[in-house]
Parts: C-alpha cells; sequence; structure tokens
C-alpha cells in the first residue's frame, strides 16, 4: 500500500506488517486482555504492560485510542494498585505501529532487577513469572 519512494514526511521508517514485531504479537509475556481492537501485554523490553492496536500503523482513529487507553488502564490498576502510574504514548522503538505503556515510577530500576512474566496459556488471569533456576 505505501509507495516506496521519496516522500518524506516526518521520518518514520516504512515496516510491513510481516516485519513487525506488534502485528507478529508473539506470547512470551503475561496478557492481561485481548479483544477486535487490542491486545494488552507485559512489554518484553521494559516489563511494563503494553496496550497494542491490532491494526499495523499509527493512524487510530479516536475511539479506538480511547478505547486502548481505558484497557491499559485497566491493566495497569491490576499489575500495580494503588502505586501511581502514567500513560506513556512514545513509541521509541516502534514508530510505526500505535502503541501505549504505562509505567509507575520504578519501572527503570525495576527492568533491571525484577523477574519477568510469562504467558500463562490464556488471556488475563494470575501473573506468572518465569521461574529462575
Ligand atoms: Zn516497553
Ligand atoms: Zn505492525
Amino acid at each position: 500500500m505505501a509507495e516506496s519512494g521519496a516522500t518524506g514526511g516526518p521520518s518514520v521508517p516504512e515496516v510491513a506488517p510481516e516485519d513487525c514485531e506488534l502485528c507478529e504479537a508473539a506470547r512470551f509475556t503475561h496478557w492481561y486482555h485481548e479483544d477486535d481492537v487490542c491486545w494488552v501485554a507485559d512489554c518484553e523490553a521494559c516489563d511494563c504492560p503494553m496496550v497494542v492496536w491490532k491494526q499495523h500503523g499509527t493512524a487510530a482513529p479516536d475511539d479506538d485510542i480511547e478505547h486502548m487507553m481505558a484497557q491499559l488502564a485497566a491493566a495497569g490498576r491490576e499489575r500495580f494498585g494503588d502505586d501511581p502510574f502514567t500513560i506513556d504514548r512514545v513509541m521509541r522503538q516502534i514508530p510505526w505501529h500505535f502503541h501505549a505503556h504505562a509505567r509507575d515510577r520504578r519501572w527503570q530500576q525495576r527492568r533491571w532487577s525484577s523477574q519477568p512474566s510469562r504467558y500463562s496459556g490464556a488471556v488475563g488471569g494470575p501473573r506468572l513469572l518465569i521461574e529462575t533456576t
């Protein structure tokens, strides 16, 4: 669909859905939620809950964004409880596919020390951690 060529714009790299890891939606970590619009799982890179739009691209309609932010906030409350967290919509690693993170205050420290979660085999339910031996 996208033309290859020099039609400029801000430099978001063109990445095909086949090469997009958010489209791949591999289930390695805990999945909080899934529906027709989006899925929410722990981000493999930073261990924070992350909502991902089910369509490749960044032009999510307002309704979808509102829906996704609500799902992300629900996952954030499930994960962090009463600890405050913020919604981070900056797409640093994957600027070509809409996603957002819920981050608590300690996420940067935690990413070096905490055990990552693992996919339990189903969406939702208890958040299981990878066992270290
Ligand atoms: Zn992340
Ligand atoms: Zn994608």
